[in-house]
């Protein structure tokens, strides 16, 4: 993409581990906005237990994914931040501050999420903050109803901030909401690792490359599964 393109997209998750429901999200976000999407891991998940993999792994496999898509980046800078402090919780608002920071004011940042995620905003750190420093691109998500679930205070947070159109995102620095309407996706990681841990059919949830290094790293309980009818 051109260096012209001012809005950048970044799309948070702890990917444990990444799957074809991500992929998905993230091309279709790229094809509907137009940019390339950054994948920002976490390292240690302010919303949610400890991951099944290692920062490590997990690097590994979202490397494997986006290797041969185009459009898609990462970008590893909480992972890194706390393999240099293992006490430093990377939170979304202070990863966001660093951002605009690099980014400078009047570049448009985007924040790419699930509906589920969107809905528990308000449990996130300094979530009204957030507002100043991103967009929201949010994703639908099978299960997550987005008119029905939203908790009145961040109803009112989102007044007058949806638009359906991509280029209001472009000409904003922040500050706005857009839906990202996209055939829906059944993937979750928590039903993969499930499966895995189970020995039910998994590989075909996840791209064959993610599903090799699944099976060599035995992550997830993954040697219970035979090696490729599932
Ligand atoms: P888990 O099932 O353990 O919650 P996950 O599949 O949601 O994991 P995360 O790494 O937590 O994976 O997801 C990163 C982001 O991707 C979150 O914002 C999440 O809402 C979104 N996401 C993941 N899967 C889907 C999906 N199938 N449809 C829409 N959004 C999704």
């Amino acid at each position: 993409m051109s260096d012209a393109v001012k809005l950048h997209v970044f799309y948070g998750g702890t990917f444990d581990p990444v799957h074809n429901g991500h992929l998905a999200i993230a091309c279709a976000a790229r094809d509907a906005l137009g940019v390339d999407i950054t994948f920002l891991p976490a390292a240690d998940p302010p919303h949610r237990p400890a991951p099944g993999a290692s920062a490590v792994d997990r690097t590994a496999m979202l490397q494997l994914a986006i290797a041969n898509v185009p459009g898609l980046r990462l970008d590893l800078r909480e992972i890194e931040q706390h393999a240099r402090d293992s006490n430093l919780r990377s939170w979304s608002v202070d990863t966001l501050r660093a951002l605009r920071v690099e980014l400078g004011s009047d570049a448009s940042i985007a924040w790419l999420l699930g509906a589920d995620s969107f809905t528990g905003l308000p449990g996130w750190k300094c979530w009204r903050d957030l507002f100043q420093l991103t967009h929201f691109v949010v994703a639908e998500r099978m299960g997550s109803a987005l008119d029905e679930a939203i908790a009145p205070e961040l109803a009112q947070m989102l007044d007058r901030r949806w638009v359906d159109d991509v280029a209001a995102l472009h000409a904003a620095p922040a500050g706005l909401v857009f839906r990202l309407r996209q055939p829906l996706q059944a993937h979750s990681a928590t039903d993969l690792r499930a499966r895995i841990q189970a020995g039910n059919p998994w590989r075909h949830l996840v791209p064959t490359t993610v599903a090799d290094y699944i099976g060599a790293r035995n992550l997830y309980g993954s040697a219970h599964t035979a090696p490729f009818g599932t």
